[in-house]
């Protein structure tokens, strides 16, 4: 995209404001407001436009605001996923601006680029860009049941989903499906296939979904990950991630199959 750089606003400019610092983005009433700079005195501050949404400018401003800092988690709820996704464009650029004032290999200070997204190092000229780090997810079935896990950190909440897991330096995101499955589970799958993805800013993720088959184990969990794991019938299933998740995805398209062996037998 036309990449702008940011400069200081005069007052008179107009779109959606997303006000981001330390990962969290000015939502007043829930909801990244919309209107003129004047309208929330903004004038003079630091403003880059990082999109569009709505037909309207999407502007960035890094800084915190004294009330409605929030973690961006609630706009998955909104039907419109591209909203979401703004928002983790303005959070995770914010905060990669704000972790790349000096460079790391020589010390210097750092400029942000008017070309692209990127950090520039005055003296050596190295470039730093925004740090994304690819995941993998993917929803196991066997006949007419699906792999559902409790993770650690779901322990309160009661949550059960599918595995997921980053992929590690000189992967293919295949290799990182089979080792996240068979690490947390000691399962082994087979027909691996591609549904999409989900930015994922908790902090900097992009998650690739996957749907995969059994092959063979049995089912042992990784107990510094997994509280629990087991195979539920697609009628008799736990409680699983809300809409708008790429795992509520997975899930709901395995239920498709799991439904589809019932009725017509090996699929
Ligand atoms: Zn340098």
């Amino acid at each position: 995209m036309n990449i702008q750089q940011q400069f200081k606003l005069t007052g008179n400019e107009k779109g959606y404001w997303f006000v981001s610092k330390n990962g969290r983005l000015w939502l007043p009433n829930g909801e990244v407001p919309v209107g003129g700079a004047n309208d929330f005195c903004f004038n003079g501050l630091l403003a880059q436009p990082i999109g569009e949404w709505q037909g309207q400018t999407a502007w960035l401003i890094c800084q915190e605001m004294s009330h409605s800092m929030s973690s961006i988690r609630p706009l998955l709820d909104n039907s419109d996923q591209s909203l979401f996704n703004m928002a983790g464009r303005a959070v995770q650029l914010s905060e990669f601006y704000r972790s790349h004032k000096f460079c790391g290999y020589c010390g210097h200070e750092m400029y942000i680029s008017k070309t692209e997204w990127c950090c520039l190092c005055s003296n050596c000229k190295e470039r730093y860009y925004p740090q994304i780090s690819p995941s993998i997810i993917v929803a196991i079935r066997d006949k007419n049941k699906i792999l559902l896990a409790k993770h650690v950190r779901h322990n309160q909440d009661n949550l059960y989903t599918v595995l997921a897991g980053f992929t590690e330096v000189g992967e293919t995101m295949e290799m990182a499906v089979e080792r996240e499955v068979f690490e947390e589970s000691q399962i082994k799958i087979k027909n691996i296939r591609y549904v999409g993805s989900q930015p994922w800013p908790f902090p900097n993720s992009l998650m690739m979904a996957y749907l995969a088959d059994y092959e063979s184990g049995e089912i042992t969990i990784d107990k510094n990950e997994l509280v629990d794991a087991a195979w539920y019938h697609y009628t008799e299933l736990p409680k699983i991630p809300e809409y708008g998740t790429i795992a509520r995805r997975l899930i709901e398209d395995t239920i498709v199959l799991c439904r589809e062996y019932d009725e017509f037998g090996e699929n």
